[in-house]
């Protein structure tokens, strides 16, 4: 949508212009990428609108500026989005746009936080064996595995040998632990988002790109407006066991933004804090969700047109999650009346979600979220935020670790946002399974300071 909106910005200033701008995404085939990069760099375009794909492994260098549109989500993306531009000895230009996001908000009045700090450190949890299984087969795959090897891998690592060994990957030899597959293991660099879905024009057969399998029965379902370098192509069909979505190629007056619903059950708690009328805790959860809709949105308003039902599977995820929990007579005391309970809960649960990358090397949409004047499993008013990656990928951990940091943060982003009611900015998500309702912004913040007065800094 930027690469065609800075099209025809162009066009209508020096006609033909708008050609030598396109769009760019990890998701396009392969030699479309490269071919992109070449024309760029040959001075053939003179813009690209990509994601966040250009940030690393691609000889891309001497543009003269680069504009950010949203605070990427780590410091480390933004200095590296940042230096694209510059060739050496020249100065170059790096604009950051804000956009409607309490972290955004939060760094608009925080901008110590972007130039006083050090690049974060770097969250995983090695012992994940959702990360350790295939790292060891990888690792087999190079050289036999030896006792001495494991004791590097940490944690864990022997029973995740153990269950390479079972399920046939490894053989046990007196010398060590052997890959038994003449093909190197298969594992997926970008992190875990499932097999990706090839989405195919119908009519010729022609293969436009791939969605990842997570986003895809967010993007791909039927119904579904998929943009492709500018282009509009509506979904007519999408099969999951064939990883395949069929297109054809229409310029509807609308865009199409898909709703899912979750739950959540607590598994195991690994730690937690008695913080008097508030508990903070960290465990194992297990998330089911499910795209159940979708909306069609005029573009040129925003207006919602229609919900459609959808009908695709729901998915199961099993994770770390962080949650807290508080007493409803503290929240009665801090003036959050029960009707409003869950609205405030909710609003706290967005920001939270939104400023939780300022303590963990992690984007928002790595992480969901669920809250509920009463929870089955705490029997509290409850707000989880869980790691969208299987058996977590330590964005948890982190969060229990600094939570006063961290909705200290929130708590100030919420305040400090110049809204009534709530807003983009502060407490509304893009990402939310609810439509953003309800929401309190004013409760939002008695429950936080409730949080934060209990819970030691
Ligand atoms: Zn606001
Ligand atoms: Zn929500």
């Amino acid at each position: 949508m930027v690469a065609t909106s800075a099209r025809r910005s162009l066009d209508e200033a020096v006609p033909g212009l708008g050609d030598r701008v396109a769009a760019y995404r990890a998701g396009y085939l392969r030699e479309e990428r490269r071919e992109l990069e070449r024309a760029l760099l040959h001075g053939e375009l003179l813009g690209l609108a990509s994601t966040n794909a250009l940030e690393l492994g691609v000889d891309l260098i001497g543009l003269d500026a680069v504009v950010i549109c949203g605070y990427p989500g780590t410091r480390a993306s933004l200095w590296q989005q940042a230096g694209r531009a510059g060739r050496s000895g020249q100065e170059a230009l790096a604009v950051l746009v804000a956009r409607d996001d309490p972290l955004d908000t939060y760094l608009v009045h925080h901008p110590e936080a972007v130039f006083g700090a050090p690049v974060e450190a770097t969250v995983l949890d090695p012992a994940n064996a959702y990360v350790l299984g295939p790292q060891l087969a990888c690792a087999a795959a190079e050289a036999p595995l030896t006792a001495a090897d494991l004791e590097l891998f940490g944690d864990g690592a022997k029973e995740a040998v153990a269950a390479l060994v079972e399920a046939g990957a490894l053989r046990q030899r007196p010398t060590g632990w052997y890959w038994r597959h003449r093909e190197r293991p298969e594992v997926d660099l970008r992190g875990d988002g499932g097999a990706p879905v090839c989405v195919v024009e119908a009519a010729t057969g022609r293969l436009l790109g791939t969605v990842d399998g997570g986003s895809a029965h967010f993007l791909l379902h039927p119904g579904a407006v998929y943009l492709h370098q500018g282009a509009s192509y509506v979904v007519d069909s999408l099969d999951l066991d064939d990883g395949c979505a069929l297109v054809h190629p229409e310029e509807p007056e609308w865009s199409t933004h898909a709703r899912d619903v979750t739950s959540l059950s607590v598994v195991s708690v690994r730690s937690y804090l008695d913080a008097g009328p508030v508990g903070l805790f960290l465990g194992e959860v297990d998330v089911t969700s499910q795209v159940v809709s979708y909306q069609r949105r005029r573009i040129a308003t925003g207006e919602v047109i229609d919900t459609r039902p959808l009908d695709l599977p729901a998915r199961e995820l099993r994770t770390v999650a962080v949650w807290f929990t508080l007493s409803p007579e503290s929240l009665i005391d801090a003036g959050v009346a029960p009707a409003d309970v869950p609205g405030a809960l909710h609003a706290a649960e967005h920001a939270a979600i939104g400023l939780l990358p300022l303590v963990a090397t992690c984007d928002r949409w790595d992480i969901g979220g669920l809250s509920t004047a009463v929870h089955p499993d705490t029997e509290a008013p409850t707000v989880f935020v869980y790691d969208g990656h299987p058996g977590g990928a330590g964005f948890a951990e982190r969060a229990y670790g600094m939570a006063a940091s961290w909705l200290g943060a929130t708590r100030d982003a919420i305040a400090e946002c110049g809204c009534e009611t709530g807003c983009p900015s502060c407490v509304q998500s893009p990402k939310c399974g609810n439509g953003n309702n309800p929401l309190s912004k004013p409760d939002a913040i008695r429950v936080l300071d409730v949080v934060l007065a209990n819970l030691p800094q």
